[in-house]
């Protein structure tokens, strides 16, 4: 019996070990962390053999498969070893991706995701019977188990590509690709470009590629690298004959001479971002033949995914926005950009080696005063100080909001979009809009 050894006792791991067992694996799952509860609770129901806190090596390294789970980067010691036996490693999406016949929707890039691929999961909700999975939502090697599912929405992070083989989305969609994580890739720029573009290396002619046309490191990379896909750009600047563009207020999407176009005015998410997001969504939705009107109404009430520019609550007339998973400058320039008044900015925390200088004509335009909110405010300080009137710092989610509060004037808005990791006064992203929006609502 081919035996399987699963590296991390999380969601994609512990529905791997499921399907794994399933289709006839003997599964060892391993994670140097704890597993959780619901976890250990299943694989113990399951009979799957597993443990925590450790990793016994002479367990791991009889294994024919492994699967790794994204968290885990090459350079770990262990990692090493697996390597130098010769197993092969694989991510969660190419494990799972063996074992169904549905039609795969990969969407990947370093902002957007989340939202494009919920976006494009409800409008495709409507019509089909499909699944969200990936960085997002139930396991997806778990919901391989339901033959029922016939199409997959697939949120993939890099890391995730990183251990792919022979994974082929049938519609690969990339958001735009910005420096992130670059410390997961020697440093490198280019290969975290090529990274991501493996969504696109085990494509032909009859799948395909949709991609920002705009992003300039996107068309680069692909005029030296060019992919086998069929290629559909969307555009907020210029005409395309073949995939999406902007025609005065209106996203025209076009393939195969088949026409549909819808207004931008009744989107229901803001930021000329989410107009990328909805013409991706939209042109995988007429890839997969949903009718117009579906499309339009579905775009017309998805009001967006938690802690993405999200509208927390008006008081004395002024809008709170939580935007924390603003995590890298460009995630905030989009926000500072859709700003359509006068702005109290909450920004900071941990900082990725931020250059703040394509944020600075939206700071004069648009931002009134800012809240630093972090450990280390120095660079902010040095970038904003001659910009606004008034920065101040504070370590505490409570007292920022409480100075967004008495700075905020009847038709303001006070926008937490910290342009920087989280990690240095909360557990994660979540936990920090969390706070803001309970901080909020105590005032
Ligand atoms: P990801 O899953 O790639 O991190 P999210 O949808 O969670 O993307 O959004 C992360 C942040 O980026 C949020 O602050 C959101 O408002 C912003 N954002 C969403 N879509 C885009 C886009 N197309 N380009 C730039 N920023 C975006």
């Amino acid at each position: 019996m081919n035996r399987l050894v699963i590296l991390g006792g999380g969601e994609s791991g512990v529905g791997a070990a499921l399907l794994g067992k399933e289709k006839g694996y003997e599964v060892f799952v391993s994670d140097k962390g704890e597993i959780k509860k619901k976890y250990k609770d299943v694989l113990i129901h399951n009979n799957i053999d597993w443990e925590d806190k450790q990793h016994t090596v002479s367990k791991i390294l009889n294994a024919d498969l492994v699967m790794k789970s994204p968290g885990i980067p090459d350079t770990v010691p262990l990692v090493k070893q697996i390597k130098e036996q010769d197993i092969p490693i694989v991510s969660e999406i190419e494990f799972a991706s063996k074992y169904t016949n549905a039609i795969l929707v990969g969407i990947t890039g370093s902002n957007g995701k989340t939202t494009t691929a919920a976006l494009t999961h409800h409008i495709l909700k409507q019509e089909l019977q499909v699944g969200l999975a990936g960085n997002i939502g139930d396991s997806f090697a778990l919901q391989v188990l339901n033959e029922n599912v016939k199409t997959f929405v697939l949120e993939i992070s890099s890391f995730q590509l990183d251990d792919i083989v022979s994974f082929k989305p049938h519609i690969a969609v990339i958001t735009n690709i910005t420096p992130d994580h670059l410390d997961r890739y020697a440093y490198k720029f280019e290969n975290y470009i090529a990274s991501k573009f493996r969504i696109a290396e085990n494509q032909t002619k009859t799948d395909y590629l949709i991609y920002d046309a705009d992003d300039e490191v996107i068309v680069d990379w692909l005029t030296k690298h060019p992919v086998k896909s069929t290629l559909l750009p969307f555009s907020l600047t210029k005409k395309v004959t073949s995939g999406a563009y902007l025609e005065k207020d209106r996203i025209i999407i076009t393939i195969d001479n088949n026409i549909i176009n819808m207004p931008t005015d009744k989107l229901a998410l803001e930021g000329k971002h989410n107009v990328k997001n909805a013409m991706a969504a939209s042109t995988v939705a007429h890839l997969l033949k949903i009718r117009k009107q579906t499309i339009r109404e579905s775009l017309e009430n998805f009001h967006g995914v938690e802690h993405r520019l999200e509208n927390v609550l008006k008081i004395n007339k002024v809008q709170y926005i939580n935007d924390s998973k603003a995590t890298n400058v460009n995630a905030t320039y989009y926000a500072l950009e859709s700003m359509g008044a006068p702005t109290v900015w909450i920004v900071g925390g941990e900082d990725k080696g931020n250059n703040y200088e394509e944020l600075f004509s939206f700071v004069n335009e648009k931002v009134k005063a800012i809240v630093c909110l972090g450990v280390d405010n120095e660079k902010l300080l040095k970038s904003f100080s001659s910009m606004v009137d008034v920065i101040v710092e504070t370590q505490f989610m409570t007292e920022a909001v409480k100075i967004a509060y008495k700075l905020a004037e009847p038709g303001d808005n006070v926008l937490l979009s910290p342009a920087c990791a989280s990690f240095d006064l909360f557990e994660n992203y979540e936990d920090r809009g969390r706070q803001f929006k309970e901080a909020v609502r105590n005032l």
